[in-house]
């Protein structure tokens, strides 16, 4: 796998990507294809390639790739955990995805929570290679969809109405009641949640917190398992918290004006790992197409040597080379004002621009890539069909592309010419 790169990768993250990509293709991609296979319900056994899959990842420390070096991450660039993210995108969105959502209850209690919280939760979960400890993200509600991604921008939030998670501060601790949407990924299989619920009385759903909710905590209870076009190797499911009550140190944000900040630049992370993910499957596409167009022979040449054949793999190839080094250009800016320097102002509008692009050319690659298919791409013989149904997901995933816009424009439209807020400088919410 020894293409050129832009970036003149060094020797060792040459043999970085070609190690991840040889996981990639030989554990990861064959689960893939076995899990998109399975009913739901037998996706989530213990024994199912799903755990198979993850327990090696954490084996490879997949699941630390954002974890400072100092708690035993392996002390990775912004560059190398992009390379690393690609390569999981290429195998499998939504094992990708899976990998992704378990870091965010864990790295977040890393980075914000307290010590307490660290010593109970975050180090077994770090050294866990069984994946007994395993994380998803609780944000999408029944009647908020769309509103968890709009309302910190927006003059006018409390339109949005309350929060489906309502959480009440008691003495010791916060009590949890209401329901997550049905798309919350890894939830059939997790064991923990990070979770946003909104406070008691707050005036909309931006006065929340973010905590982390054990899995098995009475009054827990989780909803069948999705069954979804795309992304079927990654289990999604719903969440019910009838009056769970969680200790105060597993609040990681408190509802402070910093709740906002903290979501905003969370889905700055979120949105560059999507985007790394997308670009992975996009290359995954062209791939296919391009050993496809070069074998099938059709009016009495292969199809390559066809004018029509050969614009769409030069376009095809256009859009993956621009949304990677757009991808990887936003993830180094993220993550040294996130993980680095801590200052916690990485740019919205970029990293949104970045999921979004990366998102919207991993559709159109992958269509293209199925018609170049023929009648083939749409037979379940051949892994282009999968590969569209989950570039088809990624338009809705972390926010559909046109919400993730809307959010973008406003972010444009109030702060072209300047840098984002001044985190020095808060007093209230933001927008
Ligand atoms: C595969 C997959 C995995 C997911 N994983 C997770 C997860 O791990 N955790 C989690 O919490 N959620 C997850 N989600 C949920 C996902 O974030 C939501 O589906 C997404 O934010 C859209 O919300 P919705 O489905 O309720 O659509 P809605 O918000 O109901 O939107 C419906 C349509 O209306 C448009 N729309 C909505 N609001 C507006 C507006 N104000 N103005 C104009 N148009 C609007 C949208 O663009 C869309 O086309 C996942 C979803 C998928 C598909």
């Amino acid at each position: 796998m020894k293409y050129p790169d832009l970036d003149e990768l060094s020797e060792e993250n040459r043999i970085l990507k070609e190690e991840v990509h040889r996981f990639a293709a030989e554990i990861i991609r064959p689960a893939s294809i076995k899990l998109d296979r399975m009913s739901p319900e037998e996706r989530i056994k213990r024994d199912s390639p799903y755990f198979g899959v993850m327990k090696k990842m954490k084996k490879l420390s997949y699941h630390k790739l954002h974890v400072p070096s100092e708690f035993g991450g392996p002390d990775l660039s912004a560059l190398e955990r992009y390379i690393i993210m690609e390569e999981l995108g290429w195998g499998s969105l939504g094992l990708a995805t899976a990998i992704g959502v378990d870091q965010i209850p864990f790295v977040n209690a890393l980075l914000f929570g307290p010590d307490e919280l660290v010593e109970d939760l975050v180090k077994p979960w770090l050294e866990d290679e069984e994946c007994r400890y395993h994380g998803c993200w609780g944000v999408t509600e029944p009647e908020h969809g769309s509103d968890y991604l709009l309302c910190f921008r927006d003059e006018e939030a409390n339109k949005f109405g309350k929060g489906n998670v309502i959480a009440q501060e008691e003495e010791d601790g916060w009590v949890l009641k209401g329901q997550k949407s049905a798309w919350v990924s890894s939830a059939p299989v997790a064991t923990h949640c990070g979770l946003h619920a909104q406070v008691k009385d707050g005036k909309a759903i931006y006065d929340g917190i973010f905590c982390i909710v054990p899995l098995d905590a009475g009054g827990v209870r989780k909803g069948k398992v999705a069954d979804m076009m795309g992304m079927r190797d990654g289990p999604q499911g719903e969440l019910f918290f009838d009056n769970v009550w969680i200790p105060e140190h597993y609040v990681v944000v408190a509802p402070t004006p910093f709740y906002g900040i903290f979501f905003d630049q969370l889905l700055c992370l979120t949105s560059c790992g999507m985007g790394a993910f997308a670009v992975g499957l996009a290359r995954a596409a062209f791939e296919e197409a391009l050993t496809y167009a070069r074998q099938r022979e059709q009016g009495g040449k292969p199809l390559v040597k066809h004018k029509n054949i050969k614009l769409k793999l030069y376009e095809m190839f256009e859009k993956i080379e621009t949304a990677r080094y757009f991808v990887r250009k936003t993830m180094e800016h993220v993550h040294r004002k996130i993980l680095e320097e801590k200052t916690f102002d990485a740019f919205p509008r970029h990293s949104r621009a970045a999921q979004i692009y990366a998102k919207k050319i991993a559709f159109e690659v992958a269509n293209e890539a199925l018609q170049i298919f023929g009648a083939y791409g749409l037979s379940s013989d051949f892994i282009i069909e999968k590969l569209f149904r989950d570039a088809r997901a990624l338009l809705i995933e972390d926010g559909t592309i046109e919400v993730l816009s809307f959010d973008a424009a406003d972010d444009v439209i109030s702060n072209y010419e300047k840098d984002y807020y001044d985190v020095e400088d808060i007093s209230g919410r933001y927008g």
